[in-house]
C-alpha cells in the first residue's frame, strides 16, 4: 500500500501546475477511442492500406494532442482552447434545442437574416410579407 501511495503522490507532484484532463481533452480522448473502434470494426474491410494508415495517423495525432495538453504547463493557452471548445459545444447544443423548439412551434415561421444571422419570428398565415430585421434593419421577403 505504501508503495502505491508513494507512486500516487509522485504522480500528484508531477501533475501539479499542469493542465490535466479538461473537457477538450476528454473529447479528444473519446475521438481517439472512436478511431480505434472504427479501425477494429472495419479491420476486415480495410483492404485499402492508405485508409488504414490514415486512421493510424489520426489516432496518433489525437493521442499526442491529449498527452501534450494533459502535461502542458501553458495553462492560459490550454484554458483558452478549452473555452473555445466548450463554447462551440454549447452553441451546437443550443442551436439544436432552438431548432427543435422552432419545429414544434406551428404558429410561427422563422427566417434567418442574411445580413446578421438573427432569427426573426413571424406569425403563420400572413401571405407574402417583407420582414425588417429588428437587429440590423435588413429586409427579408418571405412567404408565411
Ligand atoms: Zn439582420
Amino acid at each position: 500500500m505504501g508503495f502505491l501511495r508513494s507512486i500516487g503522490n509522485a504522480f500528484i507532484r508531477f501533475m501539479y501546475g499542469r493542465n490535466g484532463m479538461d473537457q477538450l481533452n476528454r473529447a479528444l480522448l473519446w475521438a481517439y477511442i472512436a478511431v480505434w473502434v472504427v479501425q477494429m470494426v472495419l479491420s476486415a474491410a480495410l483492404e485499402s492500406v492508405l485508409v488504414a494508415a490514415l486512421l493510424d495517423g489520426l489516432a496518433l495525432v489525437l493521442l499526442v494532442a491529449v498527452l501534450f495538453r494533459m502535461f502542458s504547463k501553458d495553462l492560459a493557452r490550454r484554458r483558452a482552447e478549452n473555452e473555445r471548445w466548450t463554447g462551440w459545444v454549447w452553441r451546437m447544443k443550443s442551436r439544436q434545442a432552438g431548432a427543435k423548439a422552432r419545429h414544434a412551434d406551428k404558429d410561427h415561421k422563422y427566417f434567418t437574416c442574411r445580413n446578421c444571422k438573427t432569427i426573426c419570428r413571424v406569425p403563420v398565415g400572413k401571405g407574402k410579407i417583407v420582414i425588417t430585421c429588428p437587429k440590423c434593419g435588413a429586409q427579408i421577403q418571405a412567404r408565411t
